[in-house]
């Protein structure tokens, strides 16, 4: 039997993210609407960085503080970011400098006003290079990326399903420690009205 390429069955493709915790489907990420979700969902963790109680932490895992959380999200589009450059062969040759970098901060000694900055402008730059993906470079795939049937798409679908998912945890965080801590100030409340009555 003589087989040719095309008569192999093409491997399996990975499963795409699905989640009902924080809703995310694949179905509706695609080429055309990723960067509107990107820009949708890290406007919400701006919100979250600009808010009261980033000190808080974040429901789920890991037990990080939603700053230390809003840090990952913006290095994760920073890294992604660089990482389509990579890819696509469009990274900018980084000149030399004499000067040591400072170390960076860690997370949890990061100002989250800044860090909202940050996010800010590095999911505007990620969403305009994922506007700008044509058919072929969404099915790219990559013969340096860890597994062959990983593609552009399906890692851009990961990304957001991260970010989706981590604002969905900061947010249930931050819910779950109001209700604890408005519990607590009742009791108190009571007890106080108890002690006068
Ligand atoms: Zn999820």
């Amino acid at each position: 039997m003589n087989l040719t390429a095309s008569a192999l069955p093409s491997p399996p493709r990975l499963p795409a993210p699905e989640c009902t915790r924080c809703s995310f489907t694949s179905e509706t990420c695609d080429r055309y609407t990723a960067a509107d979700l990107l820009l949708h969902w890290t406007t919400g963790w701006q919100r979250v960085l600009t808010g009261p109680g980033t000190a808080r932490h974040c429901a789920g895992a890991p037990a990080w503080s939603v700053l230390e959380h809003g840090c990952h999200v913006r290095d994760m589009c920073l890294l992604f970011h660089q990482q389509l450059d990579a890819i696509f062969g469009t990274a900018r040759p980084i000149a030399p400098s004499s000067v040591t970098p400072e170390p960076p901060p860690s997370y949890h000694e990061e100002d989250a006003l800044r860090v909202a900055g940050e996010l800010g402008r590095a999911a505007a730059a990620l969403a305009g290079r994922l506007a700008a993906l044509t058919a072929d470079e969404w099915e790219h795939e990559d013969p340096r990326l860890p597994d062959l049937r990983l593609t552009v798409g399906l890692l851009t679908r990961h990304l957001l399903h991260d970010i989706s998912h981590s604002l969905h945890d900061a947010l249930r965080g931050i819910r779950e420690h109001d209700a604890v801590t408005g519990t607590a100030h009742r009791q108190d409340d009571r007890k106080a009205a108890g002690s006068h009555g």
